[in-house]
């Protein structure tokens, strides 16, 4: 099969090499090879793209609605290929696939009705017979860096609003999955996108995505990825001047009280720990368990995860699909390693055989807030059980963390529910419902290390994605 090349003003082109897209539940199984780019394919996309800007951005709105729409449309109608491809791509299950793809159909949607509805202000000036216009306008062109755990959606929902609010964009997938973000590329062109509007780079974060960074003629970056990574990239945008948003890591509590539903607070916390593999930021990582109920929850939590069926991701009866590569089923592996010798009793967590990269979800029981464990993102199927007096022990400890992207609560008493939903350090906040699982049209993001900048998703995008200017009009 010939390798699957970048998109570079319009024009697919090779990169430096190639590199082939494995199966994360099958390791024999290549999915196809894709073109590695390097610092001068940036270069020539910003070329590409700033000479596409102006058309793009002074463009009737109603071309870019009708891109997006086209894109929207084009997924949908594909909803179950792209699915089967992500979950081979990736690891996560083939409902939760085809799930992702329709979310990226939905935002593509969103966002062609969003580039009918921006508007803006007229004010009356504090000047006798002046006004003032208050309108927003594009940035220019933006570059995209995105993780490998939603290798459809975080494209979809970063390149969405760029595209509908006028600017050029730059993609650079993770270079684990870049099989969905090439498919984006095709059906964008598809659609309709002029050349040089929408550009992908594929390749490593070293290499393409430090050229983006750096790279004077890109005017911002749109970052999710790890803590490391983005406080790196964070310095660098701001020292040259450039627009800069990160989306961050997380290590989101889920209190579970006393007066809780036992069953629906052990759906939500197998769901928000364990699903997609325990590879979302926004994961369940450490339940808080008050202290009447936290024997009989862990019993339950315990039969409710044990029952998990690991497996191959496009086997329709597995509940948890391979963790994505070799080195973060190591990394789990060691935290598992790390809880037990901190004196957690784990249960699970360990590798099973196969031809991918299985392993069974850890619970760490007996834990406290102040291990490693229970303080460090892991990024797998991993949670502490951490044992607490009462609400107000519970509420200290979800928000004694680094991070603040989700916090969740089980609860039957509104007191608490509400007093939770004022006092959780976190950019999102869940009432009997798990920590995962956001709407689309609502603004996403955190606080303390998870996010930095305006938050991603809903109309809230446009903070990020356009400049305000302010007019003064004498007649
Ligand atoms: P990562 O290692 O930080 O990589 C993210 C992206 O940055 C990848 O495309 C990577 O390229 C690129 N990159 C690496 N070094 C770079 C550099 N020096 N300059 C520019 N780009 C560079 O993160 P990951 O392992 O893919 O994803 C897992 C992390 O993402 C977790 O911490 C998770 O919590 C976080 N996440 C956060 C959110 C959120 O919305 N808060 C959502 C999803 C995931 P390569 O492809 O070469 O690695």
């Amino acid at each position: 099969m010939a390798p699957f090349q970048n998109l570079i003003g319009g024009q697919w082109v090779a990169g430096v090499d190639t590199a082939p897209n494995i199966n994360p539940s099958d390791t024999g199984d290549i999915i196809g090879h894709y073109a590695r780019g390097d610092a001068s394919s940036v270069d020539a996309a910003v070329e590409a793209a700033r000479a596409a800007f102006p058309g793009w951005a002074w463009a009737s709105p109603q071309l870019r609605h009708d891109v997006l729409e086209g894109a929207a449309a084009r997924i949908l109608a594909r909803k179950d290929e792209l699915g089967r491809l992500l979950s081979r791509e990736e690891g996560k299950t083939l409902a939760e696939g085809i799930g992702e793809v329709t979310r990226a159909a939905q935002i593509f949607r969103f966002f062609a009705g969003e580039a009918l509805r921006l508007t803006g202000d007229v004010v009356q000036s504090v000047r006798p017979g002046v006004e003032a216009f208050v309108e927003r306008e594009p940035l220019g062109v933006v570059g995209l860096i995105t993780p490998w755990n939603f290798p459809i959606a975080i494209p979809v929902w970063k390149a969405a609003p760029a595209l509908a609010y006028g600017n050029c964009v730059i993609l650079k997938p993770a270079d684990l999955t870049p099989g969905c973000a090439w498919e984006i590329a095709s059906i964008l062109k598809e659609a309709g996108c002029p050349d040089g509007v929408f550009n992908l780079v594929m390749g490593r974060g070293s290499n393409v995505g430090a050229r983006m960074v750096e790279h004077p003629g890109i005017d911002a970056i749109s970052f999710t990825g790890s803590v490391a990574t983005g406080r790196r990239i964070g310095l660098q945008c701001m020292e040259a001047g450039k627009k800069v948003q990160m989306e961050m890591g997380g290590k989101n509590p889920m209190v579970v009280l006393d007066d809780a539903d036992l069953d629906v607070a052990v759906g939500a916390c197998v769901n928000g720990a364990f699903y997609s593999t325990g590879q979302r930021c926004t994961a369940s990582s450490r339940l808080i368990v008050t202290d009447r109920i936290h024997d009989a929850f862990l019993d339950k939590l315990t039969a409710a995860t044990t029952a998990l069926r690991v497996g191959d991701a496009l086997d329709p009866a597995t509940q948890i699909g391979p963790v994505v590569d070799q080195s973060q089923l190591e990394q789990n592996l060691r935290y598992v390693e790390l809880a037990r010798e901190e004196g957690c009793d784990v249960i699970g967590g360990e590798s099973l055989d196969g031809q991918g990269y299985f392993q069974r979800p850890a619970i760490f029981a007996g834990a406290t807030n102040a291990l490693r464990s229970s303080r460090e993102e892991i990024f797998g199927p991993c949670a502490s059980v951490i044992r607490v007096a009462d609400y107000d022990a519970a509420l200290a400890t979800a928000n004694d963390t680094d991070f603040g992207l989700s916090a969740g609560i089980c609860t039957t008493s509104l007191k608490h529910a509400s007093h939770f939903r004022r006092h959780a350090q976190a950019g999102m906040v869940m009432v009997n419902l798990p920590t995962a699982g956001v709407d689309y049209h609502v603004p996403f993001g955190g606080r303390k290390g998870s996010s930095y900048g305006a938050r991603e998703q809903g109309s809230y995008a446009r903070e990020f994605y356009t400049h305000v200017k302010t007019s003064y009009v004498a007649p």
